[in-house]
């Protein structure tokens, strides 16, 4: 197929072929998703939002008890820090949900409805070119692209597209021929039927061209280089960082402190921890008035671009404890009844689950 890129006005037969197809696939053959029954702007954004890097079978459960919680822009305008983060614990990649609370408070302050095109959503703190593409044709039907992981393979391949998508300039080239072929007659399903196709059938392994609705349109497949493309550059090795937490403990309660908001996991409450090696434990704990202190065991969690491995301790409180450590803003002790209620991340889990205190 030509390179759509080059696509003004009307689309080609060629491109008005692969649309047909792949619509018709997409309404025959699509999941049903809990955002794929509305058109409401919010909650496409919070979908979409919660999406990013994350499987569809984890989002599900978090999508309804969020907006069960929070069902407009206003809810979660006025929401408490703490809470956004309570609802969105164990999600992940907690700047989303700071970010998408950010969003919602400046959608208020601006009149409280969500822009109705890419441009006015741009404005929109959190609001990237991806989920702004998402939220105007989805929710509006604005005839304009995105790309996420998904679409870039499979356009990449459909046009046989060399451009290394880990890069800007691939992104900027992908984009601009996404844009390009979006069906005017329904962007907002032309959007979420070339996510399916690379969600279901275009996969980056073992593609199934066979069972593909547009495979007479894929260059990629006509040159026998399916599994070839997209182009992507090696990801950096995530980094070591070596963490101690401890976990200390006063009858049935739990210290916790909570991380300051510029860190990650910002706003999260967590064991108090201290970066560095076995050392750095020594600093910590004289924070607190502790008993003996053991080390219970260790954890590992790897985030994009860094690999944790936590040494867990943990010790009984003798006093009470006031001490506000670096890198935190408050702390607190909590009961096992509160852990269910506050925003913890799943890696505080984890300690807590080492330390005995949740279960492992
Ligand atoms: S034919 Fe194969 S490579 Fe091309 S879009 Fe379909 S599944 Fe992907």
């Amino acid at each position: 197929m030509p390179m759509a890129e080059d696509a003004t006005g009307p689309a080609t037969p060629q491109v008005q072929r692969l649309q047909d197809r792949l619509l018709g696939w997409y309404e025959a053959c699509r999941r049903d998703l809990p955002w794929r029954r509305t058109r409401d702007p919010y909650a496409i954004w919070v979908s979409e939002i919660m999406l990013q890097q994350t499987r569809v079978e984890t989002v599900i459960p978090y999508y309804e008890r969020f907006l069960s919680r929070f069902p407009d822009v206003l809810s979660l305008a006025e929401a408490k820090p703490d809470d956004v983060l309570a609802a969105w614990s164990g999600l992940g990649y907690y700047r989303r949900a700071r970010l998408l609370h950010e969003g919602a408070k400046s959608v208020a302050a601006s009149g409280g409805e969500v822009p109705s095109n890419r441009e006015g959503l741009l404005d929109v703190p959190g609001i990237g070119r991806y989920t702004a593409g998402a939220v105007a044709s989805i929710a509006f039907g604005e005839p304009v692209g995105l790309v996420d992981g998904n679409v870039a393979r499979v356009l990449a391949r459909l046009f046989a597209l060399t451009d290394d998508m880990r890069k800007p300039a691939g992104q900027r080239r992908a984009e601009r021929v996404a844009d390009a072929i979006v069906a005017r007659s329904d962007p907002g399903a032309w959007n979420q039927a070339l996510m399916e196709l690379g969600a279901t059938v275009c996969t980056p392994r073992a593609p199934k061209c066979e069972a593909c609705p547009v495979a007479e349109s894929c260059r990629a497949r006509a040159e026998g280089r399916a599994e070839a493309l997209p182009v992507m550059s090696a990801k950096a090795e995530p980094t070591l960082q070596r963490v101690q937490s401890l976990v200390a403990i006063d009858g049935d309660r739990v210290l916790l402190a909570r991380r300051t908001h510029e860190r990650t996991f910002g706003g999260l409450w967590e064991p108090p921890s201290a970066d560095g090696p076995a050392k750095a434990k020594a600093a910590l704990a004289a924070l607190f008035p502790l008993g003996r202190v053991r080390k219970v065991g260790r954890v590992e969690h790897v985030l994009s671009h860094r690999r944790l491995v936590v040494d867990v301790h943990r010790a009984e409180l003798t006093a009470r404890a006031t001490a506000i450590p670096a890198g935190y803003d408050a702390v607190r002790l909590a009961s096992r009844a509160d852990l269910a209620t506050v925003g913890i991340a799943t890696l505080a889990r984890k300690v807590l689950g080492t330390a005995g205190v949740l279960e492992a």
